[in-house]
């Protein structure tokens, strides 16, 4: 008799009669405490579309690609700046190539058929013409009061990320991308800012919290840009809680995972898990700075989860050249980034784009 059978028949312990238990409390009692998905999940792919992807990519070679390397666990482009599957969410811009397709309904059966963790993705930072005609509060403004246009991108606006565009619109992605597909998590990239923000919210809201008008540089000795800071945290963690609480609505084991948070030291208090996108370098940046960014990060969350987004290159002008990278690079970056405790995510942008095996890494 194993030990289980033993404690269910009940049994004679020390000369006491033992009565026996109920069975639902002997499998409590005894069944191995489940890992969180986020513990269970070793080896990460994370896939980003660009706009064009829904007409041109092999969503089969993607899902296939994900069975040779015995990926776990996906991170999926969802909305955002683009829907890649059919919102409803007035002035979510769905992708031009969507036609009648859902990317995201079709990756996400793939990978659940396939028992791996789904995290899907958002990129809350830019938006078109069509929602600043009708939210204009909705979109950045620079220090000389003008609404910022996208650096890469004219066609774009750069939005607030400390006002309404996040707390309600973004927040309404969110709800609906839980409801449709009931992800493990939602992760967004780009959600934190860009810099100060002289939007008529920004304004106000920083007023109402200190009596000061906003900073007029980021000066780092400037106590006015100092508190700035603060509030700017503040508001982050506040985003980071909302979004969180709507999406455990949906599923309680769910989790917000913001791609990067200001301090350091509350990302370890709060997070219960957490992806560390360490994807470029600059300049003569040494390989082991993926390791220092582990280090940086690990102060924070002890030995909970942390995985490594990874892919390396030099990124100044000309951005994502995959193409060109080097296998050494890759292999030291990774290396560094293993031995410091990450778990790897191989993070492969522009899914149409693929060449030979098809592996941008
Ligand atoms: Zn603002």
């Amino acid at each position: 008799m194993d030990r289980r059978n033993f404690i269910k028949s009940g049994s004679v312990l020390g000369g006491a009669i033992v009565m026996p238990p109920s069975l639902a409390l002997a499998d409590a009692l005894l069944a191995p405490a489940e890992e969180p998905w986020f513990n269970r999940s070793m080896r990460w792919a994370q896939l980003a579309f660009v706009e064009t992807d829904p007409k041109h990519y092999d969503p089969d070679f993607w899902l296939d690609y994900f069975k040779r390397v015995h990926a776990d666990g996906v991170l999926l482009s969802a909305g955002g700046v683009v829907a890649f599957y059919p919102t409803d969410v007035p002035l979510h811009h769905r992708s031009d190539w969507l036609g009648s397709s859902d990317p995201v309904g079709y990756m996400v059966k793939g990978c659940r058929r396939m028992n791996m963790s789904v995290v899907l993705r958002t990129d809350p930072h830019a938006t078109r013409q069509d929602m600043y005609d009708a939210h204009p509060d909705y979109i950045s403004v620079t220090a000389d009061g003008r609404k910022r246009r996208h650096w890469a991108n004219p066609a774009l606006w750069v939005t607030c990320a400390y006002g309404p565009y996040n707390f309600e619109f973004m927040t309404a992605v969110h709800k609906e991308i839980m409801e449709r597909y009931t992800p493990d998590g939602i992760f967004s990239n780009r959600w934190s800012g860009h810099g100060i923000c002289y939007c008529e919210h920004c304004v106000q809201n920083f007023r109402a919290a200190y009596g000061l008008d906003l900073p007029r540089s980021a000066e780092k000795l400037d106590p006015v840009y100092i508190k700035w800071q603060e509030w700017r945290t503040s508001r982050l963690k506040e985003l980071w809680f909302l979004w969180d609480a709507e999406i455990r609505k949906k599923r309680a084991v769910a989790r917000f995972i913001p791609n990067g948070f200001p301090d350091k030291l509350l990302t370890g208090k709060y997070a219960d898990f957490f992806f560390a996108d360490q994807q470029a370098r600059t300049g003569v940046i040494p390989p082991w700075s993926n390791a220092m960014g582990a280090k940086e990060l690990r102060a924070g969350l002890g030995m909970k989860s942390l995985v490594n987004i990874f892919s390396v290159g030099v990124e100044e002008e000309w951005r994502w050249k995959d193409s060109v990278q080097n296998d050494a690079e890759i292999r030291v970056w990774v290396a560094e980034g293993v031995a410091n405790g990450m778990r790897l995510a191989l993070s492969s942008s522009a899914p149409s784009f693929t060449t030979g095996d098809g592996c941008r890494r």
